[in-house]
């Protein structure tokens, strides 16, 4: 028997904090779908930008917010008994899920980036009244569409840091996927040290970078980029753009970054990450999401010979790399320092407020146990 019922957090009007509702759980999982109960979701900035209503992609209110969720499956539509990996999915195992996509677009098809899908849907942007109901984080159980990739989360990795694992993490994944390989001679530089910048550090170097620099703040933030491997730390706030210049250069024989990559989701740092690329080297950009706007001269691309690379989400294939990165490493790496605060499903406005305010950097809404 399906429960009837899913307590879940919905936004019905922008800045109004959120309401906790009885929303309907489907009665009949359509095949190739799951229905899931969801254990935790980490809060991601998109919550809140969401919730004020400063994205600007469309949204469809009123809609459950969340969407880096760690659900329980509990429901099995037929044909969904493998996740995207080809592992068995029994009741009771816990997977996380992607976004959908249409498998029959040109971006699906042809261009092979079906994170560009045209007919894509994803969770925490459609109509809670609409069925299946259930997509969004926020939320006692969850629906996994039929054409949502999902992923298995191995038995030693939390249910908190496979949340992180949905979002942020798969994020980075993709971004080291859209760079290409990393030589042993590398110097990897990473802008900014919030969640996504930390892990990128892990990842640059367990990869095999010959040196990783994060630049970033605060200072609290810094300390925590040389536990997850960062060579050379430089406070944003602390130094001036030339003194970050030269250190760069210094540990550089003078030549700049091999690669850069951009978590700081600051249109400066756009600028900045082009000056300490080397000649020939590689930048790829994922925080860059919001409206905000610079000059700069574009000669340095091509004088410099740069390539630059877009990162957008990530499929089934970064969630699994991102899990199965946290299983190999967490005995070293203390993943669990990125999360803050825990709070319970009727606490959700807390969290997202005290996120708006810079309060959190990375909540834990507990939905089960
Ligand atoms: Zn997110
Ligand atoms: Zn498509």
């Amino acid at each position: 028997m399906l429960p009837k019922w899913s307590r879940a957090a919905v936004l019905r009007e922008y800045k109004v904090p959120l309401a906790i509702e009885e929303v309907q759980v489907p009665q009949e999982i359509e095949p190739g779908a799951l229905l899931t109960k969801i254990d935790t979701c980490t809060v991601c900035g998109t919550d809140v930008h969401l919730w004020q209503g400063s994205l600007t992609r469309k949204v469809d209110l009123p809609v459950i917010i969340g969407h880096e969720m760690l659900g329980r499956v509990i429901g099995i539509g037929s044909g969904a008994e493998r996740d995207s990996l080809g592992a068995p999915l029994r009741i009771g195992d816990r997977i996380t899920w992607t976004r959908t996509h249409c498998g029959s677009c040109y971006f699906c098809t042809a261009a092979r980036q079906p994170i560009l899908c045209e007919n894509a849907r994803a969770y925490m942007y459609e109509n809670v009244e609409r069925y299946p109901y259930l997509l969004g984080g926020f939320s006692e159980y969850g629906y996994v569409l039929p054409e949502a990739g999902r992923v298995k989360v191995p038995d030693d990795v939390s249910n908190e840091l496979a949340s992180l694992s949905s979002c942020a993490f798969r994020s980075v994944m993709n971004a080291f996927d859209e760079l290409g390989t990393i030589a042993t001679t590398d110097t990897v530089l990473i802008q900014g040290c919030g969640p996504l910048g930390l892990l990128a550090v892990a990842v640059a170097k367990v990869s095999g970078a010959r040196r990783v620099i994060v630049i970033g703040a605060p200072e609290a933030r810094l300390a925590l980029a040389s536990e997850f491997g960062a060579d050379v730390i430089l406070s944003v706030e602390g130094t001036t753009a030339e003194e970050r210049r030269a250190a760069v250069l210094d540990v550089s024989s003078g030549r700049g970054a091999d690669i850069v990559m951009e978590f700081a989701g600051q249109p400066s740092a756009f600028l900045e990450g082009l000056q300490l690329a080397r000649r020939g080297g590689r930048y790829v950009t994922v925080g860059l999401l919001g409206s905000g706007q610079m000059t700069f001269q574009p000669s340095i691309i091509t004088t410099k010979n740069l390539r630059i690379i877009g990162s957008l989400g990530g499929e089934a294939k970064a969630y699994w790399k991102a899990l199965d990165f946290i299983a190999a490493h967490q005995s070293h790496i203390p993943f669990h320092r990125i999360l803050s605060n825990t709070y319970q499903l009727d606490e959700v406005n807390i969290a997202l407020e005290r996120m708006r305010l810079q309060q959190e950097v990375k909540p834990i809404i507990q939905i089960a146990g």
